[in-house]
């Protein structure tokens, strides 16, 4: 009797909070969702994808950019982007026929599907095409719930800290100074430096000069702030064992993709040889890829990317596996939005940084979108709209237009 009535109790609060339909086997559905109220779970039939769409948008300057669309039977609407053509081409042309019809909020199963169900799933492209896919239901997740994907994910961190990435700046000496000191008191307390225009070919004299860079950049930066350097895989074993001892009195957090992430041998030789942490990531596809570096303890930090290592799923699978090794995942940022709503979903131990790729984050790759993310003091504020929180600016788009893998 007394579990009658505690139980007739439970089901008034939680009727009131709006919690029955999830419970009960009376399904309600729910009108759109909007922000800090608990949400009613929609029914089986609205949960199923209708639709997915690939738009590519097209601005008066010329500029275009493709999003991917998804819609449910209830008429919730999800979307992701800005996203790679590669990426496009393999989930329009291989996956989306797989996931039409299925329940919204099955990504894993949706995810081991179409991993089991392709013989060369383990393809680069191919995972960057489930990226898409996955990264889209994580957006329609949110909406259906609508909460913000780090929240969904498990997070708290409103804010999280990015370290800039400087590609495409002058390294003449006085003009790299200036600008790493610029970046700084803007709030860049974390920056990145590459030396990519060098190959071992180049000689002692360019060695000389990829040493002094690394001095010139501490010196500008001071003590107080980190640096890091990435070769963008350009190097061989040699030359970067060379090139690392004599940078280790500069005291950089890591030395980002000395060689091709393929030679796994030469990361763990060269994480041997030098006390710099050695970082690689953004060419992994899937979490095995990460955890053969990891036990063989080639590299201290992982660098898988979202939208290419296999989407949020994954990318939140191997921050697991990183925290198991005691390394830690930075995600590669040549996008942000998946990215930054995984760091804030983890420990700072584990994700303590998101990149943020200053020219081409700064220049037009966020154009379509009415709130781009854009560090404030260093630090990029998690939108508190559901999803991904990605809006479209109608202001921005000059024409919007549907397309198919064919047409690429
Ligand atoms: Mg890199």
């Amino acid at each position: 009797m007394k579990d009658k009535v505690k139980r007739r109790n439970f089901f008034k609060k939680a009727s009131a909070f709006g919690l029955l339909p999830i419970f009960g086997s009376g399904i309600a559905v729910s009108a759109k969702p909007s922000m800090g109220q608990l949400q009613s779970v929609q029914s089986e039939s609205d949960l199923k994808i209708t639709k997915i769409e690939f738009i590519r948008l097209i601005g008066s300057s010329g500029n275009r950019s493709i999003y991917v669309t998804a819609e449910t039977e209830g008429g919730t609407k999800g979307m992701y982007g800005p996203i790679d053509d590669d990426a496009m081409i393999l989930a329009d042309k291989l996956m989306v026929k797989k996931v039409i019809g299925r329940n919204a909020l099955e990504h894993e199963a949706i995810w081991n599907d179409l991993f089991d169900g392709d013989r060369h799933s383990r393809g680069s492209h191919y995972l960057m095409g489930m990226s898409t896919i996955d990264n889209l239901l994580w957006d329609l997740k949110g909406q259906i719930f609508g909460q913000p994907v780090y929240k969904i994910l498990g997070g708290s961190r409103k804010q999280v800290q990015v370290y800039g990435s400087c590609l495409g700046f002058s390294q003449e000496p006085d003009k790299m100074q200036a600008k790493a000191r610029e970046l700084k008191a803007e709030g860049y307390t974390h920056q990145k430096w590459f030396l990519n225009q060098t190959s071992p070919e180049d000689g002692p004299a360019v060695m000389a000069e990829n040493v002094e860079k690394v001095r010139l950049l501490r010196e500008a930066l001071g003590d107080d702030a980190d640096l890091m350097i990435d070769a963008l895989f350009n190097w061989n074993l040699p030359y970067a064992t060379s090139w690392a001892k004599q940078v280790e009195k500069y005291n950089l957090r890591w030395f980002e993709e000395p060689v091709p992430a393929a030679n796994l041998d030469a990361f763990i030789e060269l994480s041997r040889e030098t006390s710099v942490p050695i970082a690689s990531g953004e060419h992994f596809y899937g979490r095995w890829d990460v955890q053969k570096f990891l036990k063989e303890d080639a590299i201290r930090v992982v660098q898988a990317d979202p939208e290419w290592c296999g989407g949020i799923s994954e990318l939140v699978k191997i921050c697991a596996i990183a925290s198991v090794h005691g390394a830690q995942v930075i995600p590669h940022g040549h996008s942000i939005h998946a990215a930054m709503h995984v760091v804030a979903s983890q420990s700072p131990d584990v994700c303590p940084l998101v990149e943020y790729l200053i020219n081409k984050m700064n220049g037009d790759y966020y154009d379509f979108e009415k709130n781009p993310p854009r560090p404030v003091n260093g630090k990029l504020t998690l939108p508190d709209r559901p999803g991904f929180g990605i809006e479209l600016d109608p202001e921005k788009i000059s024409k919007r237009e549907v397309i198919t893998w064919h047409e690429l």
